[in-house]
């Protein structure tokens, strides 16, 4: 052992005297380890820490927690020593350590991450796949109770939006239906990956297999504008009302739930409604996502667009689209004037359910 290291550090003898004050799992104490580790930087201070080597064929430690030391300390490397393996210098903290406590010798010691397993392996696996576990149930029941707090808030939001969604439920498909039905517009297969494209044919010269000059032409599919919404014009497009209902309802159960019965629930049952929530607020997100596209379509600048391209002579249909104020005319084979846009679309206000941190 090189005593003139940098690392070198002399330990109190306090520090290496057994405290087998713990005969039980020390649940209670992870809190007030983790603060004293975390502002200390000093892990073998702390007043419960015995600091020797634990025997190498006693029962493996159960590892109550993770402790980390000061961000400060960690950044100007400056680490600690730990009781397995160099207990007198400096060696561990980068990824923080390990509140491991034997039952033999009902004692804690604090040490590095992966120190006992240089012990016993086996030992040192089992004990970490029970921490893990014993992590994601927490953070599980934390992503739940993030939830439930939010869930008033969602449920009104839910509503609004199935408001909205039921209106766009009603008019694109209307809308679809008499461009595509009654004028007899191919449409869609030309709008449905966003872009309105004209073609343009190109006339040159060039020479030809006899060595003469001939003119050809040529034709280019040039874009001229981006369309937004596109899809709410999609003549298999589906209604998105019915899933937000069904959402609505479903989180609507989960509402029944307080902090104080999902504590007391199994963990199993508790992985099953961190899913639940999961699931209904991803496929309320998609909803969303569906329905803020759609009304797009709407905008004053889009249909400006849509009409502008569906006019060009170089395009691929013909028809006439106009907006003017909270109305739609079209124009073709027949006549549609002033359908009314519902009020709901008139707008591009959507109430959100914004996913809380994972
Ligand atoms: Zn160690």
């Amino acid at each position: 052992m090189n005593v003139h290291s940098s690392e070198y550090i002399e330990i109190e003898l306090a520090a290496r005297e057994p405290k087998p004050f713990f005969p039980h799992y020390p649940s209670e104490y992870e809190a007030e380890i983790k603060e004293f580790t975390s502002t200390t930087g000093e892990p073998w201070k702390w007043w419960g820490h015995t600091h020797t080597p634990p025997p190498k064929h006693g029962t493996p430690p159960k590892y109550v927690g993770r402790f980390y030391l000061p961000k400060k300390q960690v950044e100007a490397k400056v680490w600690v020593p730990c009781p397995c393996c160099w207990p007198n210098h400096r060696k561990f903290g980068r990824k923080g350590g390990l509140i491991a406590w034997f039952p033999d010798e009902k004692v804690i010691r604090l040490i590095g991450p992966e120190c006992y397993a240089a012990l016993n392996q086996e030992g040192h696996d089992v004990a970490i796949a029970d921490l893990k576990r014993r992590e994601k149930e927490k953070s599980e029941l934390d992503y739940i109770l993030r939830c439930l707090g939010r869930l008033p808030e969602w449920l009104a939001a839910i509503n609004q939006m199935v408001l909205i969604a039921y209106q766009a439920d009603q008019f694109f498909p209307m809308i679809s239906s008499r461009i595509h039905d009654s004028l007899r517009i191919k449409l869609w297969r030309h709008i449905r990956n966003g872009t309105l494209s004209v073609t343009e044919e190109i006339a040159g010269i060039r020479v030809g297999r006899d060595g003469e000059p001939e003119e050809y032409t040529e034709r280019l599919s040039t874009p001229l504008f981006q369309l937004e919404g596109a899809k709410a014009l999609n003549p298999e497009r589906k209604l998105i009302t019915p899933t937000l209902e069904e959402m609505r309802i479903a989180l609507k159960k989960l509402s029944h739930f307080t902090e104080e019965t999902v504590r007391t629930r199994p963990a199993q049952e508790r992985l099953a409604i961190s899913k639940e929530l999961r699931r209904i607020l991803r496929c309320v997100q998609t909803m969303q996502e569906r329905l803020r596209d759609e009304m797009r379509l709407l905008g004053q600048v889009n249909i400006n667009r849509l009409r502008q391209w569906a006019t060009d002579p170089r395009g691929p249909v013909d028809f006439e689209i106009e907006r003017k104020d909270g109305e739609l005319s079209m124009r073709g084979r027949k006549e549609y004037n002033g359908i009314p846009i519902p009020e709901e679309l008139r707008t591009n206000y959507l109430p959100t359910v914004d996913l809380p941190l994972e």
